[in-house]
């Protein structure tokens, strides 16, 4: 007991010096390629999930809807633009999470949109060479979304999928943008260059983003030099054929307006 207490004094301490090491580390499920392909089934619960990270984005078993955890609060957009807290039941089967922590801030009152607030951000990273995980807050000229509906195996691919997507344009709002910025040798692993989601203040709204125009807002970024990569552990995964590059469809899927 003695000895217990000890140790964890310890790893308290080493915490407290170093900023606690798991506070830097990226956490992913699955690979792009592996949900382009439909490995839509369940592979981590929200309670694991939680264990890895307190911020991020992902989808959820079944397709069904977009993810987005803030504050260790998992938000479910489904595709006819409810929002739902899930419980640490609830399944997911791609997600990219971390402990957030900001090692820079900047607050930007000019009006941009997605591309041109991509070109200024680039600016204040370290590097293109590390992860770097997104906060933004604050008011929005307006934000175009999307979200996934719910699928049934057996699975179509993503690619079949956003073809009858639902989008949203939401003017004026309040809202936060969650997300990442993975490095171009991420490719096939995740999603190179800057992948948001949104929530809206008030919980009415969201989704995966396709653009925006900023009003005042409020930019945290947390970098990264860890990446964690969990695999599936199924058959469909196991016989899946990934040596094709599906940049091009990932384009569609992810980035088409
Ligand atoms: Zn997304």
């Amino acid at each position: 007991m003695a000895y217990k207490s000890t140790s964890l004094l310890c790893m308290l301490l080493i915490c407290l010096l170093t900023g606690c090491a798991h506070s830097d580390l990226v956490h992913q499920t699955s690979s792009i390629d592996a949900l382009l392909q439909g490995e839509y089934g369940p592979l981590i619960s929200v309670a694991q999930l939680k264990e890895q990270g307190d911020t991020g984005i992902g989808t959820f078993e079944h397709l069904d809807g977009e993810m987005l955890m803030l504050n260790g609060i998992v938000y479910q957009i489904k595709s006819d633009g409810t929002i739902h807290q899930r419980d640490n039941a609830t399944q997911i089967p791609f997600a990219t999470v971390k402990f957030f922590k900001a090692d820079q801030t900047l607050s930007i009152s000019d009006d941009l949109t997605f591309a041109q607030l991509s070109k200024q951000l680039d600016q204040h990273l370290p590097t293109e060479n590390y992860f770097h995980a997104f906060i933004i807050r604050g008011t929005f000229k307006s934000v175009k979304t999307r979200s996934v509906p719910r699928q049934t195996p057996p699975y179509p691919p993503l690619i079949e999928v956003v073809k009858v997507q639902p989008t949203w344009t939401f003017e004026n709002v309040t809202g936060r943008l969650v997300g990442f910025k993975c490095p171009t040798f991420s490719k096939g692993l995740n999603v190179p260059g800057y992948h948001l989601h949104f929530l809206r203040d008030d919980h009415s709204g969201g989704g995966h983003v396709l653009d925006f125009t900023t009003d005042e807002i409020h930019v945290q970024i947390d970098s990264s030099r860890q990446w964690q990569l969990t695999l599936p552990d199924t058959d469909f995964f196991r016989e899946m054929n990934l040596a094709k590059d599906r940049s091009k469809e990932l384009h569609k899927v992810e980035k088409d307006r």
